[in-house]
């Protein structure tokens, strides 16, 4: 981390203070640290007596992260699917947004033309590159931190509210912030700085219980998800020449598992195992489209892949993105051949 300006601290609490109806948002398709990182400064909200908090997605949190989630919460968390009318009310009424894990509104998706015009004030609170600083009125950007999740906690301890002192934090903040940090590490298999840990420690020693948030994580899948992880390592993993391995499921293997949101979480990274192995793409077919996941190792950019061949970005060595059916390509089927065809050049010539 390279430090957090404390007269933005100061524009910060400022901002929160004086905000009555504040709205909380995060990237589409929500993962462990934008739910953490968003469920954290809603507890945050609460604790300094703003009964008007909403939290608002694109789509549906995955059940993997609903112990997170309790039933007073659920009733403030609204959902385009659902409520696109009344999330367009909650942001015309309300007085600050506040943006979490995300650089551009392009990635909130069907919430942008909502959001980004709204005229209502909003702050960012990102670990991406290249944020999208001129939309808001003030931009918390750090790379070098492991994730959303553990950038609120830098920011959460040097205001004066929780003033260095973790166990000032409400308990239901502490644990989504070690959550986001801990599925956005992978349990601390990755991005993990002397931050993370001093953020690790201090939530540990404020009592948060690090067993319960592993067993809700990673011990409470279905038999189906292991089956298909087992069948996709052995029969659907592809290495090629260029020492990308990349794995198809089609929307045929992902119902016969009864593959649920979340399910997939991870798999992405288990062939970057393998020596030999540089880069590694998941790709899952959706309506009209292929959600694309991209892992790297160090020298290899899955960032700069996903940009120039899979409409998408992220982080140097973990990002994600999209193949648009038909027009990326034709069919699921023509998506190892594409993918084959646009790594041998990503290889050979933009990453030489
Ligand atoms: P995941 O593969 O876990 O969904 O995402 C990995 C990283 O890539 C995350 O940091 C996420 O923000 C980024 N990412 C995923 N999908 C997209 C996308 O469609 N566009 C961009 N720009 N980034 C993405
Ligand atoms: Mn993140």
């Amino acid at each position: 981390m390279t430090g957090i300006n404390p007269s933005d601290i100061c524009k910060l609490e400022e901002i929160m203070t004086s905000a009555q109806h504040p709205v909380i948002t995060t990237h589409m398709k929500p993962d462990g640290d934008a739910m953490g990182s968003s469920l954290a400064i809603y507890h945050i909200f609460k604790m300094l007596g703003k009964k008007d908090t909403r939290i608002i997605l694109n789509d549906r949190f995955p059940a993997y992260l609903d112990f997170m989630v309790d039933e007073n919460i659920r009733d403030n968390i609204m959902i385009m699917d659902d409520d696109a009318d009344a999330i367009r009310d909650t942001v015309r009424k309300s007085d600050l947004l506040i943006c979490l894990d995300f650089n551009s509104f392009k990635r909130t998706d069907r919430l942008q033309e909502i959001l980004e015009n709204s005229g209502v004030p909003a702050i960012l609170i990102d670990h991406h590159i290249g944020p999208d600083k001129e939309k808001f009125i003030l931009t918390f950007s750090e790379q070098n931190v492991s994730s959303a999740s553990e950038l609120l906690f830098h920011i959460l301890m040097a205001t004066s509210f929780i003033d260095r002192n973790a166990r000032r934090l409400p308990p239901e903040a502490a644990t989504a912030l070690m959550t986001g940090m801990t599925t956005d590490t992978n349990n601390f298999s990755n991005s993990v700085y002397p931050s993370t840990l001093q953020m690790a420690s201090a939530l540990l020693e404020a009592g948060v219980n690090r067993e319960v948030i592993l067993y809700n994580l990673f011990n409470r899948f279905s038999e189906n998800r292991l089956r298909l992880l087992g069948h996709m390592l052995k029969d659907l993993l592809k290495i090629t020449d260029d020492n990308v391995a990349y794995i198809v499921l089609d929307k045929e293997t992902l119902k016969r598992y009864e593959i649920q949101e979340g399910d997939t979480e991870g798999f992405v990274n288990m062939p970057l195992s393998i020596g030999s192995v540089r880069m590694s793409i998941l790709l899952k077919e959706e309506e009209g489209k292929a959600r694309v996941a991209i892992r790297s190792k160090k020298g290899t950019s899955a960032n700069r892949c996903a940009a120039a061949f899979f409409n998408g970005g992220g982080h140097e060595n973990a990002s994600g993105g999209k193949l648009n059916i038909p027009e990326d390509i034709a069919d699921i089927r023509n998506a190892g051949e594409y993918i084959e065809r646009c790594t041998h050049i990503f290889m050979t010539e933009y990453n030489g």
